[in-house]
């Protein structure tokens, strides 16, 4: 995970990297290497409230008088982290995993991996939180930065993009690596938000912009955003028609078709499998092409007559 540090004119850090012992000594290294500790530290702004994001937030305010800077929406993260994962994980441990057709012990593998994300997640008391807002501007390294909602891989996700240089401070939006889209929980009483569509309209939003080099969440700065946003919507169409080939030849049971699209491989990979197999879903659905209907407590998809 990424942590970037501008040392002027305030020290400000954004993302903190997850909580954990050995997080918090990497902290303190990169800090040392411009002649500075956590308790240095004035800022700290958040793209996006996953652990491995602002896991060690509430760390460095217990070592300093900094404050964490989050957008708006995703400011319950931070404020009730318990209660926001504790909604997720009753979604998916009472609707969204069963009508996926996993197994118990499977079931259980995945809400214990989750609870740790609940129990690692640290409150920040709102007297050290300040909320902006999408399309403000931010003041980092002496430059104003635009913050710009890049939902799909967290509905609450911010980038934050610098005019003058190009620079744009990523979050987990551009990655060597498409990020998954994760499947939230449905708010209120409305239907859940469907993530890889949300995904692919960020990108376009991305492709739009002149951008000379992306610093992302994870792994090495890079250019030429356009032609990785190219391979990623390709890759993403491509196993969007697989699946809506397998579902042609008769298969619609959810577990069926993430056994066909990602069988054979780790619980967490085909967990993992299963927020894409989801979004390639939902584009499908969304484009009027499947139906789903729900037999027997498990989902099923079929091609719209
Ligand atoms: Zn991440």
């Amino acid at each position: 995970v990424n942590a970037y540090l501008f040392v002027a004119p305030e020290i400000v850090l954004v993302d903190t990297g997850i909580s954990s012992p050995e997080s918090w000594a990497a902290l303190q290294t990169g800090l040392a290497a411009f002649n500075l500790t956590v308790a240095d530290l004035q800022r700290v702004i958040i793209t996006h409230a996953h652990v491995d994001h602002f896991g060690q937030s509430a760390d460095i305010l217990a070592h300093s008088t900094a404050r964490v800077e989050v957008a708006d929406i995703g400011a319950p993260w931070l404020l009730q982290p318990k209660l926001m994962w504790q909604r997720r994980l009753d979604y998916y441990a009472q609707r969204f995993l069963p009508c996926a057709g996993l197994a118990r012990p499977q079931i259980e593998q995945v809400l214990a991996f989750m609870g740790q994300s609940r129990d690692s997640s640290h409150a920040i008391a709102v007297e050290r939180m300040e909320q902006f807002h999408i399309g403000e501007k931010l003041e980092m390294g002496g430059r104003p930065w635009q913050v710009l909602h890049m939902p799909g891989h967290a509905s609450h996700q911010t980038s934050f993009w610098q005019q003058e240089t190009g620079h744009f401070l990523s979050g987990d939006m551009l990655l060597h690596k498409t990020p998954t889209p994760v499947v939230e929980a449905p708010v209120g009483g409305e239907e859940r938000i469907p993530a890889l569509p949300q995904f692919l309209s960020s990108l376009d939003r991305c492709a739009d912009l002149p951008i000379e080099t992306v610093f992302p969440g994870h792994g090495a700065p890079f250019g030429d955003h356009r032609a990785l946003i190219a391979s990623q919507r390709a890759r993403i169409y491509q196993r969007r028609d697989e699946l809506l080939e397998m579902i042609r030849e008769g298969n619609h049971a959810l577990p069926v078709l993430l056994q066909g699209m990602y069988g054979g491989r780790s619980v967490t990979a085909q967990f993992a499998g299963l927020w894409m197999l989801i979004g390639y879903l939902d584009l499908l659905l969304g484009d009027g092409r499947l139906v789903q209907k729900e037999i027997g407590g498990i989902w099923h998809y079929f091609l719209r007559e």
